[in-house]
């Protein structure tokens, strides 16, 4: 009788929170097909009611998703979606939704992961980075806001004013405002912070829409380059840098996660003495054409020869002229006055003639 009793209390423990967890995924279906709903028919100020406030006052673009839905060049009002699954975990609910042209036959064109959780009673939409970082302490700068876990010290005043040097460094090179302060997430780890942006583990990730940075190293300059120099780009958010000049970029005033930008110098002096077939067209097309370290040291040499030679303003027209690859050669042809060729036999020469490092 005993164990009877106790098996039905299971079943009726189980039964309440099967119950309460299948309602809580409900409720989250049905905010996110409102939600789509209002976006679909430009509805921004009804859509925003199902998002959660600190993301809304924070952020520029608030729903990750959607915006890289734009970024494909697409309209995502004319699409159409499929919820594939959805779960409750450690109190939010995760949605995945994968999004179809009208007739689906080319299956789908782009997979979101979404995430709901509960604000003041209501279930609301959220981004990877605010539901893994609830709880995290933070810090503030001139120019950064520093996130990390109250298990982790806390930034000291010289970290902070180092990384506040930078930024105003960086944005005194660009000739840029920045009237924002920058998110800095301090992470434990590579999957830590792919697990933020719901991307693949890496050293260090940013999120130059919003202002967002993360990193395994207590500072990233690489990723704050990115940051700042997003506003470089005309503020509609409809285009993008071209990677080969927004990773030359980061690597000549920021240099890697473990390599400063004088050491890549020294790497792109070696590689373009040894390897005569290094192409400026091949590197615009796929930028990690030469391997990841040899290629970042390309990159960061390529970016010196453009600004010191040529003059930041030229830089920044080209760096916002638009990243199509077939359109490269002729806006540098426009913008530098030169073909490609000479381009690059111009851009060789200066490198083997820097001086060596000293
Ligand atoms: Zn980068």
């Amino acid at each position: 009788m005993k164990s009877i009793a106790s098996i039905l209390l299971t079943l009726v423990i189980c039964g309440i929170f099967v119950c309460r967890s299948s309602s809580n995924v409900n409720r989250a279906k049905a905010v996110f097909e409102e939600y789509i709903k209002a976006l679909q028919r430009g509805f921004s100020t009804q859509a925003k009611t199902y998002w959660n406030k600190q993301e809304l006052k924070q952020y520029k673009s608030f729903d990750w998703q959607w915006v890289y839905l734009t970024f494909q060049g697409l309209n995502p009002a004319y699409l159409y979606y499929k919820i594939t699954d959805a779960k409750e975990q450690d109190g939010y609910v995760v949605l995945q939704v994968e999004w179809f042209y009208r007739e689906g036959k080319a299956g789908p064109i782009q997979k979101d992961t979404r995430y709901f959780l509960e604000e003041d009673g209501r279930v609301v939409g959220a981004n990877p980075i605010f539901i893994h970082t609830r709880g995290w302490l933070q810090k503030e700068s001139k120019h950064f806001i520093y996130h990390f876990k109250p298990k982790q010290d806390p930034p000291t005043g010289g970290l902070l004013k180092k990384m506040d040097l930078f930024f105003e460094k960086v944005t005194g090179n660009l000739q840029v405002e920045y009237p924002f302060k920058i998110h800095y997430y301090q992470c434990d780890s590579a999957g830590e912070v792919g697990w933020l942006f719901d991307l693949e583990p890496s050293q260090a990730r940013s999120q130059p829409m919003n202002g967002l940075a993360a990193s395994t190293q207590e500072f990233a300059p690489h990723e704050i380059v990115h940051i700042i120099s997003y506003q470089i780009l005309p503020q509609n958010g409809k285009k993008l840098t071209p990677v080969y000049l927004d990773e030359g970029l980061a690597y000549y005033l920021g240099g890697a996660s473990f390599l400063s930008s004088e050491q890549l110098i020294e790497t792109a002096k070696k590689e373009i003495e040894v390897c005569d077939s290094i192409s400026l067209l091949d590197l615009m097309h796929d930028p990690w054409a030469y391997g990841v370290n040899q290629s970042a040291a390309l990159l960061c040499s390529l970016a010196k020869y453009l600004i010191e030679i040529h003059g930041m303003p030229k830089f920044k027209e080209l760096f916002s002229a638009g990243e199509s690859y077939d359109e490269q050669p002729e806006m540098i042809f426009e913008i530098y006055d030169q073909s490609i060729e000479q381009l690059q036999i111009e851009w060789k020469r200066f490198v083997l003639e820097l001086p060596p490092k000293r």
